[in-house]
């Protein structure tokens, strides 16, 4: 059975005092009991490009028994890695969905931590998974920011993947990458940990092949990026979410990425009445374990 646990949505981190944040913290935290095989997945950013006071750009953190990964590196989700005590130094893999930059626009400041910013003397290798033309961005990045810009002191692999393929996580866990209706290279992912699977749309529009590499996952992170269905625009509307998460059978579906002001009850209700399965609405700082 899946549970959720809250720990600080940025919207409370802004009205209370950070005494009361860190009790809240240490109660919550305390409560979190990871038993073997959970997934555990922390969202880093539950917004769009759209300048927000408590919705940074796409980023999720998810924690297996022998993998850490980060997904998509937006505006704002370095420095969530440490408002939401992630354990980003110890990160395993980094995935990036596309290359539009509300998933990729802090490449850079990421590496410039884990070369400038780590308390760890970390030498255990980092492998970027990413589409075709990921070289091409880390080049240009160190064309702009200079040649050290990825240059850390573990080992640093760089594997592109096209839809179809899989990368080995560890003993039990896998990765999985299907192509999305989006840009030229988008993906999304499935993360496998024994019979557990979440899964992340990036941005994508409504498919059936998409819902089917979706199926019967735990947890469904989905981008839901209009009220209604906007001809020619290759996101997803409420019911096309909500399509997507019924054909494919997830047990929860967490939407995020919306271009519209949410308002939660409503927009739960109107998941709700073509989704049966539980319904989050995504924040900053939500974790989500699989049980
Ligand atoms: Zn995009
Ligand atoms: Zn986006």
């Amino acid at each position: 059975m899946l549970e959720e646990r809250i720990v600080a949505c940025q919207q409370n981190a802004l009205v209370a005092a950070p005494s009361v944040m860190r009790r809240l913290r240490d109660r919550i935290e305390g409560d979190i009991e990871k038993s073997e095989g959970d997934v555990k997945l922390t969202i880093l950013g539950s917004g769009t490009l759209v300048p927000s006071g408590s919705r940074n750009s796409a980023g999720y953190f998810v924690e297996l028994p022998d993998a850490r990964i980060m997904m998509d590196c937006g505006a704002g989700t370095v420095h969530a890695l440490a408002r939401y005590r992630v354990p980003w130094e110890q990160m395993t893999h980094l995935f990036i969905s596309h290359f539009h930059v509300d998933h990729a626009g802090e490449l850079a400041s990421l590496f410039l931590a884990f070369r400038h910013g780590m308390e760890t003397g970390r030498v255990d290798p980092l492998t970027i998974i990413g589409p075709a033309g990921l070289d091409r961005v880390m080049d240009g990045l160190k064309m702009a920011y200079g040649p050290k810009t990825f240059d850390v002191r573990f080992p640093l692999h760089i594997r592109n993947v096209t839809p179809g393929g899989v990368v080995d996580l560890g003993k039990d866990s896998r990765l999985l990458v299907a192509k999305t209706r989006h840009t030229a290279e988008s993906l999304a992912i499935r993360i496998e940990e024994g019979h557990h699977a979440v899964c992340y749309t990036g941005d994508a529009a409504y498919d059936d092949e998409l819902a089917e590499f979706f199926s019967g996952a735990d947890l469904l992170v989905s981008e839901c990026s209009f009220r209604e269905p906007r001809a020619g625009v290759a996101h997803m509307s409420v019911s096309e979410v909500a399509r997507l998460a019924t054909r494919a059978g997830v047990r929860k579906l967490v939407v995020t990425h919306c271009y519209f002001e949410v308002n939660e009850s409503e927009l739960k209700q109107s998941l709700e009445r073509e989704y049966s399965g539980e319904v989050v609405i995504g924040c900053d700082g939500l974790k989500i374990s699989t049980e």
